[in-house]
């Protein structure tokens, strides 16, 4: 239950409105009974005397209520006795006499009433109660409405479930291969028909955010077929037992609702490699995963089917049962988005925000590389709350270049001042990475972005846009990366001719790309076209003297580059001044912006910014 919001639209206040409501109802309905009463109720002996006077015209008799019209048109009621004397005495006077099975009596009307007060509190407290029920669990926004008994599983009936494959952007090997289990859900009878073995599990593998809930869910909306929903770690408990009986629970369940998806993340919670040791912890573990493929290997075929999907990022830990065939013998992965993924899955949610029409998603997807959906997810929900606090009508791209440097680099830390001094050094530090990356005439990755906001741990940032996923990359670009790198410590030594501790994440950036291409890509002349794995390791299975060669090479490499990134700051000082300078006064300078400021011809498709 979620203590701090009692009150939602069904919640005690909802209930009071009703009863209010409720009761004014029955308050004027009573009202309105007593109008039409309102006719003079006279006594039996009074209406006697009337028709003995021969001024009563006609009178309906209704069980023991006797309605009626005097001469004069005065309307009255009674309440009779049954005396068969009296109707003779009315047929004497020349009554018009009529009689009526009774109506529904006023003590009737009012238990009526009573009844339907009660059923519409029924009905509000009920709802209220399924709203409670709704919000239990994790919870508002993911929360199932059904706890499925004492398995801590939730179920989603279909008409719950609004995800479909288009709701998942991207991932489209990982979609076609759950087309089958949807077509599977769809029509088992025409897949059993013949004996084929069906699918009972399938393991989504993936980094957290990836969306393997998302395509697990579209499964299920796909197929129209109900959700079990059920993270591996809450099958623990710190009783032996009590693991195993939630999986018995939540299958006996799942089977009364076939044909249904189970869904468990988290599955290396209970899935992990089972060991030899002896101990309580695992033990509990173990009879969970026992009773897991004593379920999955329960499944009768010729039933309806209930298909498991399993989600974990470490398919690799898994224990090897999980894996068998008739288990889970499919393995689906999800991968971390590539650059037009990123963009399709950009699209997917920018459309639930009010953003500018010229906004460069193209663009954005290039500057998220490594986000999976969930960070792109954020992203756009980040940019539209930057937005909002600046009260714009619509998101543009300045909103989404802050979202993502958040998302980045850790928040803004508006705490850190830098002293002038630091900040004097952390301009030029900056321009040299950037003018080195201008001025390398390879094709390395354009330049995006330079910042000297310090975020995180960083005091500046200079950003580069891989215009394609690169797997591939020239010995020219892997060096003129090393360069690009080297050049922040360069313009220091160059300009204040001293060093500061604000380079040692670039040089192990620009020791790693020399390490891989002496030890990984053959790209060394002194140590020739091969592979050194472990390098590093003096037990590496190379000698002494190799592994001093190796280390002299990548000294060597890296020495050549922070000579070549010194000798263009030096001979282009003006340049890198300029944009020194530029960037004290702005902070932040996009591509753009350092193209025009240096004359320098900008490369195709470069502007991120287009304003
Ligand atoms: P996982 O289960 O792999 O950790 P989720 O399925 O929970 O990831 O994803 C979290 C959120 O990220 C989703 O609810 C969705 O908003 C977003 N998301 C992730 N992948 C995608 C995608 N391929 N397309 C659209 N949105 C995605
Ligand atoms: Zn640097």
């Amino acid at each position: 239950m979620k203590p701090n919001k009692p009150f939602n639209s069904f919640g005690p206040k909802g209930l009071l409105l009703g009863i209010i409501f409720v009761v004014g109802l029955f308050a004027i309905l009573t009202k309105l009974n007593d109008a039409a009463k309102d006719i003079g109720t006279i006594s039996y002996k009074e209406f006697l005397d009337k028709v003995r006077l021969n001024q009563v015209k006609k009178v309906h008799k209704s069980g023991q209520f006797l309605e009626g019209l005097t001469k004069d048109n005065q309307r009255f009621e009674t309440v009779v006795a049954e005396r068969p004397a009296d109707f003779d005495l009315m047929e004497q006077h020349n009554v018009d006499f009529s009689v009526s099975t009774p109506p529904m009596s006023s003590g009737a009307w009012h238990l009526m009433m009573i009844i339907g007060i009660l059923m519409v509190l029924a009905i509000l407290s009920g709802l209220y109660f399924m709203r409670q029920m709704k919000n239990g669990g994790k919870g508002g926004s993911s929360g199932g409405l059904f706890n499925i008994g004492k398995s801590k599983a939730k179920m989603f009936l279909p008409s719950m479930i609004k995800e479909r494959f288009s709701s998942v952007a991207g991932a489209h090997e990982a979609k076609e291969d759950l087309q089958d289990i949807v077509d599977f859900l769809k029509d088992a009878p025409k897949y059993q028909r013949l004996g084929a073995r069906v699918t009972r599990g399938a393991l989504l593998v993936g980094e957290p955010g990836t969306g393997k809930t998302l395509l697990a869910r579209a499964v299920a909306g796909e197929a129209n077929c109900p959700f079990f929903s059920v993270s591996g770690s809450d099958f623990i408990e710190v009783f032996v037992g009590v693991g195993a009986s939630r999986v018995r629970d939540l299958f006996a369940e799942a089977k009364k609702k076939a044909p249904c998806i189970v869904f468990i993340d988290e599955i290396d919670a209970i899935g992990r490699q089972r060991s030899a040791s002896v101990g309580g912890g695992n033990e509990e573990r173990e009879q969970t995963l026992n009773q897991l493929l004593t379920e999955m290997d329960g499944f009768e075929t010729s039933k309806e089917p209930v298909i498991v999907l399993a989600a974990t990022n470490r398919a690799d830990i898994l224990d090897k049962a999980l894996i068998r065939p008739g288990r889970f013998d499919r393995q689906i992965v999800v991968p971390v988005p590539d650059l037009v993924s990123r963009e399709e899955i950009l699209r997917v949610h920018l459309k639930n925000i009010k953003h500018v029409e010229s906004l460069d998603v193209k663009g954005l997807a290039r500057g998220t590389p490594g986000f999976t959906g969930a960070d792109l997810a954020n992203l756009v929900n980040e940019a539209a709350i930057i937005a909002s606090k600046k009260n714009q009508e619509e998101v543009t791209m300045f909103d989404f270049e802050e979202a993502r440097d958040k998302i980045m680099l850790g928040k803004e830390s508006k705490t850190k001042i830098l002293t002038d001094y630091d900040k004097k050094v952390t301009a030029f530090h900056e321009a040299g990475h950037a003018l080195i990356r201008l001025l390398m005439p390879k094709d390395t990755d354009p330049l995006h972005k330079v910042t000297i906001i310090p975020r995180g741990g960083a005091l500046g940032v200079t950003h580069f846009l891989p215009e394609r996923e690169k797997y591939l990359r020239t010995k020219e670009e892997l060096l003129a990366s090393i360069a690009s790198s080297l050049g922040g410590r360069a313009a220091e030594e160059l300009v204040f001719n001293e060093i500061s501790t604000g380079a040692s994440s670039d040089f192990s950036h620009a020791t790693d790309i020399a390490r891989a291409m002496v030890c990984s890509y053959g790209m060394s002349e002194a140590l020739g076209k091969r592979v050194y794995v472990d390098s590093y390791d003096r037990k590496g299975g190379f000698s002494e003297k190799t592994f001093e060669l190796i280390d002299a090479e990548i000294t060597k490499i890296l020495n050549e580059q922070y000579d070549v990134a010194m000798n263009l700051l030096r001979e282009h000082r003006d340049k890198l001044d300029k944009l020194s300078f530029e960037l004290l006064e702005k902070e932040t300078l996009y591509a753009a912006e350092i193209y025009e400021l240096l004359g320098i011809e900008p490369r195709a498709d470069l502007r991120l910014v287009k304003e």
